[in-house]
């Protein structure tokens, strides 16, 4: 179990009562150093609290512009990724109920982001800076030279010194190319720009020890040193007919930022105060990150999921892997599966059909049959053909 709560609170579940233990045990950590190191800043608004502002029900995205800019003067880099496009489209056309036909909401999509682009350009009017809208699909995530073109675009766009924008390009994204929610986008944009915080801004602050909306007890988690199940296990989602994600999506997003070294704040943004929050104000809940993947090629690797084919390894392999700090060989190869070409993304897996790393392969599936279970020495000596010892170099892996 691995979140810790507040002091000073009464248990009043087993839940809480576990909670207020490891409290007690434990250190209470603090979020303020982490918060305050950080200069890269990805902030992530959803559907609701875009609709809110354009209605003018709130003006509070006005003050979020200015923090910006004040942040930015101390050197602080933010990236936007908002929600919306669909939102915004179905108000446009005075449509209540999401449809579910896809062309419907790729044609809402459509019409819905340059309105929602107006509005973040509205936003930013008086403080003066330039917005860049970027529309991203999944695909850069399954194609490493796309993924670093994103990146670049990225670093530029900062060079420039505008604040970029992001959503995914709903309208031309179908199923197999679609991130699904933008919480898993936030957690990519995370990774292409190298960020050190996510706030990931909804319409509850923060997590709870139980559902907020229902239970008059529920208290918010300040901070979570990992989530893992114990932590899913609080939340109850429930989706509405606006937005996609729920609270699980944004689990989900937070725990792949922590797992790449970014932290993440899951907070209300409905009045979101930034400058507070990046003072280490204790709101809403912050999620700590580690630092395990530092290598950027491995935070990719990391987010990569669909892997296009395996790689089984014996033994010895998987102990020079798992704890050597070793790279994978030729000769630790008992086999492959599936069709797959060079600097593809393959899992590695032991002979009880467990997944113990993933990575970028050197070689294609055809090639690796040939050489598996032989020395490179020896496969050097009858073919000019190798031109790498490792089938997966560490330094292209990791091991889950
Ligand atoms: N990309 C979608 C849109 O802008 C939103 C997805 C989400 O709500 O997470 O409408």
């Amino acid at each position: 179990m691995s979140m810790v709560q507040g002091q000073g609170k009464t248990p009043s579940t087993d839940t809480e009562k576990f909670f207020s233990e490891v409290a007690k045990d434990k250190y209470i950590p603090d979020r303020t150093p982490y918060v305050r190191e950080s200069r890269r800043v990805v902030l992530k608004l959803g559907t609701k609290v875009l609709l809110k502002h354009k209605k003018g029900e709130s003006g509070a995205l006005h003050g979020l512009a200015r923090d910006i800019v004040r942040f930015r003067e101390r050197g602080y880099v933010f990236s936007i990724v908002t929600s919306g496009a669909v939102g915004f489209g179905m108000d446009a056309m005075g449509i209540e109920a999401r449809p579910t036909d896809l062309k419907k909401i790729q044609a809402l999509a459509s019409i819905g982001q340059s309105l929602l682009m107006q509005n973040w350009n509205a936003i930013f009017a008086e403080s003066g800076l330039h917005t860049s809208q970027i529309l991203l699909t999944y695909d850069i995530i399954e194609n490493r030279k796309r993924y670093l073109h994103a990146r670049d675009c990225f670093r530029s766009v900062f060079e420039y010194g505008a604040v970029p924008i992001v959503n995914e390009n709903d309208s031309v994204a179908v199923d197999e190319l679609k991130f699904g929610d933008n919480d898993t986008l936030s957690a990519l944009t995370a990774i292409l720009t190298d960020a050190d915080l996510l706030v990931l801004f909804t319409d509850t602050d923060g997590i709870h020890t139980r559902n907020p909306y229902r239970h008059g007890d529920a208290e918010r988690i300040p901070f979570i040193e990992q989530v893992d199940e114990s932590v899913f296990g609080l939340i109850e989602d429930k989706q509405n007919g606006l937005s996609l994600g729920g609270m699980r999506s944004k689990l989900l997003a937070a725990q792949r930022s922590a797992q790449m070294g970014t932290g993440v704040i899951i907070t209300q943004g409905f009045e979101p105060d930034l400058a507070a929050l990046l003072e280490g104000a204790d709101l809403g809940t912050f999620i700590r990150p580690n630092h395990k993947y530092e290598k950027k090629r491995k935070r990719w690797i990391f987010f990569n999921h669909k892997m296009k084919g395996r790689v089984i390894v014996d033994r010895g392999a998987e102990d020079a892997l798992v704890n050597h700090s070793g790279s994978l060989l030729p000769g630790g190869i008992l086999g492959t599966e599936g069709v797959f070409e060079r600097e593809s993304i393959v899992g590695i897996y032991n002979t009880a059909d467990t997944l113990i790393g993933k990575g970028i392969t050197n070689y294609a599936s055809a090639e690796i049959e040939q050489m598996k279970g032989r020395r490179t020495d020896q496969l050097k000596s009858e073919s000019g053909a190798v031109f790498a010892d490792e089938v997966i170099h560490r330094d292209n892996m990791i091991v889950i």
